[in-house]
């Protein structure tokens, strides 16, 4: 075998004594991706620069023409394809308003970075002990920002917010039932959840084997929040058939509107109505992937406004208080810090606030036990689906570290302030649009256009529409959706069909269509929003004149 005039196989790797050499190899080839996106940038739109023709069969030509070299490339030509795979990409410039999408912020990258330099393994302290002790110390922040006692209680990071749901809900099985992991899932479990909230535990039930006709889903109310009268209709009709409710979803801001279940009241309704059927409490979890993080204003002193928050501002926060508050009446809950915690992908922290919930799902006596709140003694995770996992708590400890919770209030009141001005301006300039999640003054807003003469949006919530103006309506919507799409180069909103089910004259339930701002880059500022809201305005007339010349 001839390997003289190949490289040194080392030559891939970082150098082990720490020489400068190596470092300086390493820091060009970092900075040459740093310069070669910088260069990609482009302020005016919401794409990264360079031309991608995503038409056709481009999957297909993709597939067709890849493999693996037999040789292996230089490292600065490897990065050179990289670059190219960013072209086109969409970029969290001041015009990208899509959805909860954010930019990974310098802090959550250097995290991450922190984490690959040693690349431990989050599954055992002896593999990855700066994952363990960041885990340990983000539980304990993050517990205390939300009223859990850091001392019982217990976190792990995970699969996104969907992994938290599921973990939960692998939870709340084992409580029920703690012979279930030997013995299997029992039959007549039954979990709740309401009509906003995202489809994680949908999957969850599916890949539990409970099985999703078992997934009771709850009305809502115009805020989009559970309307916890029907929550104790349906529990009852539950029980009485056989079925015992073992897991509610309390979604403390939902995806689209942002509505926020009130915690409070769900526990106590879950309470009432097991205890008279002498039952136990079903595990709540609130599903705070993506509002967790608005628990930071939970302490903000609004009297004294120290950091010079607006009227309008300083309102949304006071809505937001009320219900955040009761974040911590939930058995356990979730952090999306990839979604508000402004952390690269994939970054969630599930929390429990009881750490003894964990022993029920580990895998055998003599495992060391749940010591997931406690910073020494070994540290095994072995009560996660995951076996391996990535050390994402350093990154999140970065984030905590460097925001602290006056950088995120400041970060969240810029959204606010963003989104209070765009709500302002966008019902005073355009009369054909109705905000449609009114009462939930958050980072995002839902507006819905109206054909001329059309029952409007306070009449479609009182169920006083009949099927054919709320399909007329949404077709003009999804006309906007499909101008607002063509053009997503420019500024990137997003779109739900599945905004508030409500009913109609002849009593069927139907899905409003509507769009949406979600204010989530740091670069849009509020000074932005009068070219925003002009900008609808053009889309909108030109969809609008074409709708009424069309449809009858
Ligand atoms: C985003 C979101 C999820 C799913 O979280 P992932 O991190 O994408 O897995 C679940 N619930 C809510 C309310 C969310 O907003």
């Amino acid at each position: 075998m001839q390997t003289s005039n190949k490289p040194d196989v080392r030559d891939w790797f970082p150098s082990e004594d720490g020489n400068n050499q190596k470092r300086e190899e390493m820091m060009k080839l970092i900075e040459q991706l740093i310069t070669g996106v910088d260069e990609l940038k482009n302020p005016d739109g919401v794409n990264l620069k360079g031309d991608k023709k995503r038409d056709g069969n481009f999957y297909g030509e993709l597939t067709k023409e890849s493999y693996i070299p037999q040789v292996g490339a230089a490292m600065e030509e490897v990065n050179t394809e990289l670059l190219k795979l960013l072209h086109g990409h969409p970029y969290h410039t001041k015009y990208f308003f899509s959805n909860i999408l954010p930019m990974a912020s310098m802090p959550g990258m250097m995290g991450m970075l922190t984490a690959m330099l040693v690349n431990g393994n989050n599954l055992w302290d002896v593999y990855g002990p700066a994952g363990a002790e960041a885990e340990v110390r983000v539980t304990a922040m993050m517990s205390k920002l939300v009223g859990y006692d850091a001392e019982q209680s217990g976190g792990y990071t995970t699969w996104g917010g969907q992994g938290a749901v599921f973990s939960g809900l692998r939870i709340a099985i084992a409580k029920h039932d703690p012979q279930a992991p030997q013995h299997g899932v029992p039959g007549n479990l039954y979990v709740f959840c309401s009509e906003a909230a995202h489809y994680s535990l949908f999957k969850s039930v599916e890949a539990t084997g409970i099985g999703s006709n078992h997934l009771v889903k709850v009305k809502t109310l115009s805020d989009s929040s559970m309307d916890t009268e029907d929550l104790e209709r349906k529990m009852n009709q539950v029980i009485a058939s056989g079925g015992i409710p073992v897991y509610i979803v309390a979604t403390t801001g939902t995806t689209d509107a942002i509505g926020i279940d009130d915690v409070s009241l769900i526990r106590q309704v879950a309470q009432k109505v097991t205890e008279q059927a002498g039952l136990a409490c079903p595990h709540i979890h609130a599903d705070s992937a993506l509002g967790g993080f608005f628990a930071v204003f939970n302490d903000y002193n609004l009297s004294k406004n120290e950091l010079g928050f607006s009227a309008g501002v300083l309102d949304m926060v006071a809505k937001l208080q009320v219900k955040m508050r009761h974040l911590h009446l939930a058995d356990s809950m979730c952090f999306d810090f990839q979604k508000l915690g402004q952390t690269p992908y994939v970054s969630s922290l599930f929390l429990v606030k009881n750490a003894n919930d964990f022993g029920l799902l580990e895998l055998g006596e003599d495992e060391t036990p749940y010591v997931g709140h406690r910073g020494y003694g070994d540290y095994h995770t072995g009560y996660t689906l995951e076996c391996t996992r990535m050390a994402s708590s350093i990154s999140m400890y970065s984030a905590l570290l460097a925001f602290g919770i006056e950088g995120y209030q400041r970060l969240f009141a810029q959204f606010l302030e963003v989104s209070y001005e765009f709500r302002k301006q966008l019902v005073a300039k355009i009369p054909e649009v109705d905000i449609v999640n009114p009462d939930n003054y958050a980072i995002s807003t839902v507006f819905r256009i109206y054909p001329p003469q059309a029952p409007r949006f306070q009449d479609e919530v009182k169920g006083t529409c009949s099927i054919r103006d709320i399909e007329q309506t949404n077709l003009l919507n999804e006309r906007l959706f499909e101008k607002l799409g063509e053009q997503r180069d420019q500024m990137f909103f997003g779109d739900t069909k599945k905004h508030l089910i409500v009913n109609t004259l002849e009593d069927q339930s139907i899905p409003l269509y509507v769009s949406k701002f979600f204010v989530i880059s740091p670069h849009t500022k509020p000074e932005l929003v009068t070219e925003v809201v002009d900008y609808l305005k053009a889309c909108i007339t030109e969809v609008y004149e074409q709708f009424v010349s069309t449809v009858k």
